[in-house]
């Protein structure tokens, strides 16, 4: 028998009992007469104890025992009298009676503690010794279990799990497909699914009604810290729904999760226009733990003879609290280093110090005087021992690089507080998006998205100089700042989406090739649908406040996307080469 308990397992009703445990040695200490082992497996740490007086033979064996090694033992239940309140089995230990070596191990290449030494590519080179450490392991079963508190949820609410294939044709969600030639049709490839949009949108058209699927999307995009090209989504379809009743079954999807998973009511969800959210936050996923919304200043600040506001689109203000006095001179001018770096790309900073003695203090006090800069206050709300941090420009930019300072000061200010959840659905997307450099619209949620109803005319209307106005019925979920998830209703008749095509520059031809099982399909009765997409991913880090998916993904790629394990991508035989038809490419 391996084991009669786990390492996380035993009590104080337990000393006398005779138990047997496997695990792996955590860490052993020699005291000379006593050797104490801490033996480790998914479940916690148990204390074993070997005593040179009781077993001699088993004592040195003990004392051999490396980190790492893999041992079975027998013993008994003792009290003991130095307890450890850290750990559950901290009030016994194991007076061993047998010991049996499984395995040896070498010296692991980094600390298997909750706190490791390791590099991030170490780690993901020995996967298998991190997702020993607890921090990984605790990250990997509350991805399990919130797996199942959603297919619970979903279940009850009436939703069918399918599966939809892999091996597919492209689906563009706005990245690059990764490609799968096929042995069998000779330069003829597959594309792996950068979301199963079309599928499940087919499966409403086949008439059931609700779907789900948690499942891997596959997208060969440059890849930025916090993403992974191969990732896991919460994929959602309804048939018959308007945009509420999406909104109100993903709310309460969330609520469920946050209750079961963290046992955190969540109340109801604001929701936001993304006019709103750009013009309030400078973000189309804005962090609501803290306030510090975006205050218009033009009409009070331009036509003063300060040229550089004058020349400026917008001139925009965000009030940090209470900083007047303790940010010093040299603490502004980090602040102004920081707007300026390549990253923001701010040209600089305005600012107004309210300071507690009454007294004013500004970098542009020689163009406005006290009066007028307490103008900017009243409309901004604030109040003395408060900054006022104006940025100016074109608008979009301007909005977007107060929104980095805006998120810099929440973060030097400690506003973004962990455990604290602001959920917000960010809706009124618009349906296009001008890309300068191609010179065409893109699809800004993809080419399946339903304009709002009351731009259809609009949009039928084909009249490029309106199209960038067109909104759509797309709706983001955004919990502290991050984009949870995000879909649309979609369009479901032929000529629309044909007509969307167009828009988006694809020839009749192209879409027919690509799209034509999906128009297709439109036209044998397509019931009005939509749906909605959870990074799942994401959802893990954002639920447990952490910034990075990689530590609850039990096999994450690096930043060049390789698998540092199993050392992926690599090359193939030339015999496999020449299976797949690809022979073409050079071999060496
Ligand atoms: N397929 C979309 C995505 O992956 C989600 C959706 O529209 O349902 O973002």
């Amino acid at each position: 028998m391996y084991r009669s308990h786990h390492c996380g397992e035993l009590r104080i009703s337990d000393v006398e009992k005779e138990i047997t445990l496997s695990g792996w040695v955590q860490k052993s200490r020699d005291l000379g007469g006593m050797t104490f082992v801490d033996l480790r497996d998914r479940y916690g740490i148990t204390q074993l104890v070997f005593n040179m007086d009781d077993n001699e033979q088993l004592c040195s064996e003990a004392r051999k025992l490396g980190r790492e090694f893999v041992v079975n033992c027998s013993g008994i239940v003792r009290e003991r009298s130095n307890k450890n309140p850290n750990r559950d089995t901290g009030d016994i230990e194991i007076e061993v009676t047998s010991l049996n070596i499984l395995n040896a191990s070498q010296t692991p290449p980094f600390t298997i503690e909750n706190d490791t030494d390791g590099g991030d590519e170490l780690r993901m080179k020995y996967r298998y010794l991190d997702i020993r450490r607890k921090p990984i392991q605790e990250n990997l079963i509350f991805r399990s279990k919130l797996a199942l508190e959603t297919r619970k949820y979903l279940d009850g609410q009436g939703f069918i799990e399918i599966e939809t294939p892999f091996l597919i044709k492209s689906t563009p969600e706005g990245a690059r497909d990764f490609v799968v030639p096929s042995r069998l049709n000779p330069n003829e490839f597959y594309a792996l699914p950068q979301s199963p949009q079309t599928f499940k949108q087919i499966l409403m058209v086949a008439g059931m009604d609700k779907y789900f699927q948690i499942v891997k999307c596959f997208r060969d995009e440059d890849l930025r810290a916090d993403r992974q090209p191969e990732f896991t989504q919460i994929d959602c379809e309804m048939s018959f729904v308007t945009i509420e009743d999406i909104l109100q079954t993903f709310e309460g999807l969330t609520k469920h999760l946050f209750s079961s998973m963290k046992n955190i009511k969540l109340s109801e969800f604001p929701r936001m226009s993304y006019d709103d959210a750009l013009a309030l936050y400078g973000s189309d996923k804005p962090d609501l733990r803290f306030g510090m919304e975006f205050h218009e200043l033009g009409d009070l600040a331009q036509g003063k003879g300060f040229s550089v506001f004058d020349s400026a689109e917008s001139v925009i203000g965000i009030v940090a609290p209470g900083i007047a006095d303790s940010y010093s001179n040299k603490d502004m001018k980090k602040l102004t280093e920081w707007v300026q770096r390549p990253q923001i790309g701010a040209k600089g900073l305005v600012y107004v110090k309210l300071q507690e003695d009454g007294s004013i203090k500004s970098t542009v006090g020689k163009f406005f005087d006290d009066e007028a800069l307490r103008t900017w206050a009243e409309r901004m709300g604030a109040a003395k021992g408060d900054v006022i941090l104006i940025l100016c420009g074109e608008t979009e930019k301007t909005r977007k690089q107060l929104g980095e300072l805006r998120l810099e000061m929440g973060r030097n200010l400690g506003l973004m507080k962990d455990g604290d959840f602001k959920p917000l659905w960010v809706i009124d997307f618009p349906l296009l998006e001008w890309d300068e450099e191609t010179e065409r619209f893109h699809a800004m949620h993809h080419p399946f998205t339903s304009p709002k109803q009351e731009d259809m005319d609009k949009m039928l209307s084909g009249d490029h100089a309106t199209m960038k106005s067109l909104r759509a019925d797309a709706y983001d979920l955004v919990i502290n700042g991050s984009e949870i998830g995000g879909g649309s209703i979609r369009i479901h008749d032929r000529a629309l989406q044909s007509k969307n095509f167009d828009l988006l520059g694809f020839t009749k031809e192209e879409a027919e090739a690509q799209f034509g099982f999906l128009m297709g399909s439109f036209e044998y009765g397509a019931p009005p649908h939509g749906g909605i997409a959870f990074g799942f991913d994401r959802l893990n880090a954002v639920m447990n406040g952490q910034s990075s998916i990689r530590d609850f993904i039990a096999f994450p790629k690096n930043n060049q996307g390789r698998d540092m394990m199993i050392d992926a991508p690599s090359p193939v035989d030339n015999q496999q080469l020449d299976d797949l038809h690809l022979s073409m490419i050079p071999k060496d």
